[in-house]
């Protein structure tokens, strides 16, 4: 099933790692022909390329609208290479084979974005690239089709491997990229359209949202996704202005909802808040005297996982603040506004999405949650308990401290926010060991503080910051086990639910190491 690539068509927009590939191609021998633009820069860099229209017999018409659109290509893509008709066809017609294609399509989804006008944006609708996409991926047999530049060093390495041949599985993987990719473009165009003309999406059906945008994927390449909008206007990322930056991903979108959602359990008339989310989880939340200090402190907590995260601020981003975060690669950044000169400093990193809300949203209000399992929707109401209205009951002998409250009712408004089971430990309102999505709580316990353990090394501090801190449990100890990890880890006090069978055994581990422990009365699982 192996194919030798002996001939090349290339046809890109994004012209990313062209000439390189080009040049490594054509060093292993292969035959290279292109379009327009694509045969311009090949033959700029001096590699020999012949133009599309040498095959075709006819010239690029229209403003490039019809420049592969010819039997000369398309036999070439669609021959069945061992049927005796198509090879005889081909040779009638003098149709050479073509055995690998590089396409990628006009920026339909970009200039859509960049509130280019309707005719740019009509313009920008490939043709004549999905046509070559779709007419390689169909005929895999024969055919390699690549639609990334961040597959040209596997298609090489995979020719390296196979002395200048593909594999059938090789081929089928691509194809099927190909075909996710075509689809996402069409999506993104019927999307567009539907939009201007305010009507139905196929697809909304099922989630009662208007279409905002198709996404490049979903939580991974080969997921397809888009974002739907439902009108709530709740500040957050829905309803957010973006200010610069990429395109939102999927990921992005569901992580910066996170950061805010947090953020928002934290009244700016009062404090100062910053969330670092990675992967939905904080890697680090703190309270401070500006936004600057709260954010050094959540970013002190886990300055490993912060890289690439996303940074949400209760408050307006000032200069002070952006000038700190701009020092670790950050994906996101959501505040209720900003201010002129930290837009500037954000502006240096063109990447970087900025994003402004206009306000907070109120951990009170009710609203829906929607999930889907298979042949079903899950729904349910937001998590709206806020600690502070809940009525606290100190359940060890001793009574914790003002400051050991301060700090549990602050760990027990971020162990809402962390997947379950959660444990976070906190010390001068900010996370110092946060435990997420482990199947039991002692193991998160166990790996906040060794996450506690890991940054105090990496700042050359003697101690972990979890001695002395408080925990918080989003539920209850179901053994006391989970508790002692904490007493270990140097925790003097604890918040939890309380309501487990053995809440005794639990309490009296918690008076045998005069720890102070106090029951909400409220679990906060999140999944
Ligand atoms: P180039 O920069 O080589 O002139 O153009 C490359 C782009 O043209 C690619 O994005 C490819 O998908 C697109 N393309 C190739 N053939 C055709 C065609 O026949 N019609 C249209 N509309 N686009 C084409």
């Amino acid at each position: 099933d192996l194919v030798p690539v002996r001939r090349a068509l290339l046809s890109v927009s994004d012209k990313t790692g062209l000439v390189d590939f080009a040049r490594a191609l054509a060093s292993a021998g292969v035959e290279l022909v292109s379009t327009g633009g694509t045969a311009k820069a090949i033959a700029e860099a001096g590699i020999a390329v012949r133009d599309v229209s040498d095959l075709t017999g006819f010239p690029e018409i229209m403003d490039g609208r019809v420049k592969t659109l010819h039997p000369s290509v398309h036999g070439a893509l669609l021959g069945i290479r061992d049927d005796a008709d198509h090879v005889a066809a081909m040779r009638a017609h003098g149709i050479e084979p073509i055995d690998l294609v590089v396409v990628n399509l006009y920026p339909f989804e970009e200039v859509r974005a960049s509130g280019a006008g309707y005719a740019a944006i009509v313009e920008n609708i490939d043709i004549g690239g999905p046509a070559m996409v779709r007419a390689s991926a169909k005929n895999h047999a024969y055919v390699a089709i690549v639609t990334d530049p961040d597959d040209y060093a596997a298609v090489l390495n995979a020719m390296e491997l196979n002395t200048g041949s593909l594999s059938l599985d090789f081929r089928k993987r691509l194809a099927a990229k190909a075909f996710a990719r075509t689809a996402a473009y069409d999506a993104a165009i019927s999307g567009w359209f539907a939009e201007a003309l305010e009507i139905e999406h196929p697809a909304w059906r099922a989630f009662g949202g208007r279409l905002d945008s198709v996404m490049r994927y979903g939580e991974n390449p080969h997921q397809q996704a888009g974002f739907y909008l439902t009108g709530d206007k709740r500040p957050g990322v829905a309803t957010a202005r973006q200010l610069q930056g990429k395109q939102l991903s999927y990921n992005n979108i569901n992580d910066t909802d996170a950061a805010f959602e947090l953020v928002g359990e934290f009244d700016p008339a009062r404090t100062a808040a910053v969330a670092i989310i990675k992967h939905a989880n904080p890697c680090g939340v703190a309270e401070g005297a500006t936004l600057k200090d709260a954010y050094l402190k959540a970013l002190a907590c886990d300055p490993v996982s912060a890289f690439g995260g996303i940074v949400a601020l209760n408050g307006l981003l000032d200069a002070e603040a952006a000038e700190e975060i701009v020092k670790t690669f950050t994906e996101v950044i959501i505040a209720p506004e900003a201010s002129e000169e930290a837009q500037a400093i954000v502006a240096a990193k063109k990447n970087l999405r900025l994003l402004v809300t206009g306000g907070l949203p109120d951990p009170r209000t009710a609203g829906m949650l929607v999930k889907s399992v298979a042949g079903g929707l899950l729904v349910q109401g937001r998590d709206n308990a806020v600690v502070d209205d809940l009525d606290l009951k100190v359940v060890s002998r001793r009574a914790p401290s003002e400051a050991e409250m301060a700090d549990m009712r602050f760990a027990f408004r971020v162990a809402k926010h962390v997947k379950s089971n959660a444990i976070v430990y906190a010390k001068d309102r900010a996370t110092v060991g946060i435990g997420a999505g482990q199947m039991s709580r002692v193991d998160s316990s166990r790996i906040a503080a060794r996450k506690a353990l890991d940054a105090a090394e990496a700042a050359g501090m003697g101690e972990p910051l979890t001695k002395g801190s408080v925990v918080a449990s989003d539920a209850f100890f179901p053994f006391a086990d989970g508790l002692l990890a904490a007493v270990e880890a140097g925790a003097t006090a604890v918040v939890q639910p309380g309501g487990s069978m053995r809440d005794d055994e639990v309490i009296a581990a918690a008076d045998e190491h005069g720890i102070a422990m106090v029951f909400t009365g409220t679990r906060h699982f999140r999944h």
